[in-house]
């Protein structure tokens, strides 16, 4: 159940009356509105005066599209997702100062918003490269300040996040943490915008509750990200679920993007799976590019060149013209 009530000393009192009758209650600001959330289905009369009693059908409440219609748009340094086409693009990790800086300029010149690197990577195998830690995120802040991009990356280890917060300007948890509710519940009281990629085998309610997580720690800057499945099909390296675009743009209020490089694979895939992701409806792009992809230290196939970065901005710019937004 979710109460709408007038400011902070109203939510707090209502929290307190309903945790004084055995109710377990949660006061968070979001959105504009102050929110008192208890666990759907729990109906408790409160004598603390509430503008609005929402009852909602399904399990996740904050982030559901039910009592609030429009996107929710979110900030990320001084741009903003959900209002238009949004691009986060770089390369998978960040290797060298050349390489960042000659990604985030092509990132920029193809007409980018944000631009991507991890410094702290989720590898599958323990010998293979791990990310350049602090020295990368270090690196990722210079190229965004010199080239005018804010920069997005990865955490994995909920000690890390100050470190994270320091540098970024949106913290991206990856699909093998999007279950990690120790880390969601630290990125929900952190004061960053959150992409929230799926788990490769988790479903879209799954999902939903893990951004359910980040909202009801007080952090109301989320991002979906849907990027590829696994299913029984191995022709490309995950497949990449659209309905769950569709349905996750009907069902909250979170802005989503795809991420077309990951269920690729390869990157003659991956210009395609993009103009799907667009045209599904999705806010927006997250996608890899490197300046040389076949030397990349990880997912070297899939990297786009910078020419292909700029064939996929433009058509997908083209596209979304023609596909609602909303
Ligand atoms: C990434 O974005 O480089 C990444 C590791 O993504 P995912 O968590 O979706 O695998
Ligand atoms: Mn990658």
């Amino acid at each position: 159940m979710l109460y709408i009530v007038d400011g902070r000393d109203r939510g707090k009192q209502l929290r307190e009356e309903l945790e004084n009758a055995g109710v377990p209650a949660w006061y968070v600001e979001l959105w504009g509105h102050h929110i008192v959330a208890t666990p759907p289905g729990v109906k408790t009369e409160a004598k603390t005066p509430v503008r609005a009693v929402i009852e909602l059908k399904t399990e996740y409440q904050l982030v559901s599209r039910q009592w609030k219609p429009n996107t929710t748009l979110v900030k990320i340094a001084e741009s903003e997702v959900g209002r238009g086409l949004y691009i986060i693009a770089g390369p998978c990790a960040v290797e060298t100062e050349e390489q960042i800086m000659a990604a985030a300029q092509a990132v920029k010149k193809a007409g980018g918003d944000a631009l991507r690197g991890g410094a702290f990577k989720p590898r599958t195998s323990p010998y293979t490269f791990q990310g350049l830690g602090e020295r990368g995120l270090q690196l990722l802040r210079k190229v965004g300040d010199a080239v005018g991009l804010p920069v997005t990356t990865e955490l994995m280890d909920p000690e890390d996040l100050p470190t994270v917060v320091k540098y970024a300007d949106a913290i991206q948890i990856g699909a093998r943490n999007m279950q990690n509710f120790t880390l969601l519940k630290k990125v929900g009281r952190a004061n960053k915008p959150v992409l929230l990629k799926r788990g490769f085998a988790n479903t879209v309610e799954e999902w939903l509750l893990a951004a359910e997580y980040v909202a009801l720690h007080g952090n109301g800057d989320i991002v979906l990200i849907e990027r590829g499945i696994r299913t029984f099909d191995k022709t490309l390296r995950f497949t990449l679920d659209v309905g769950a675009i569709v349905y996750a743009k009907q069902h909250t209020h979170l802005p989503v993007l795809g991420d077309p490089s990951h269920p690729a694979g390869d990157r003659r895939y991956v210009v395609p799976l993009a103009l799907a992701i667009v045209a599904a409806g999705a806010d927006g792009l997250i996608v890899e590019t490197h300046p040389n992809p076949d030397k990349a230290w990880s997912d070297a196939k899939q990297q786009l060149t910078f020419q292909q970065l700029e064939e996929l901005i433009s058509k997908a710019r083209e596209l979304a013209k023609l596909t609602a937004h909303q």
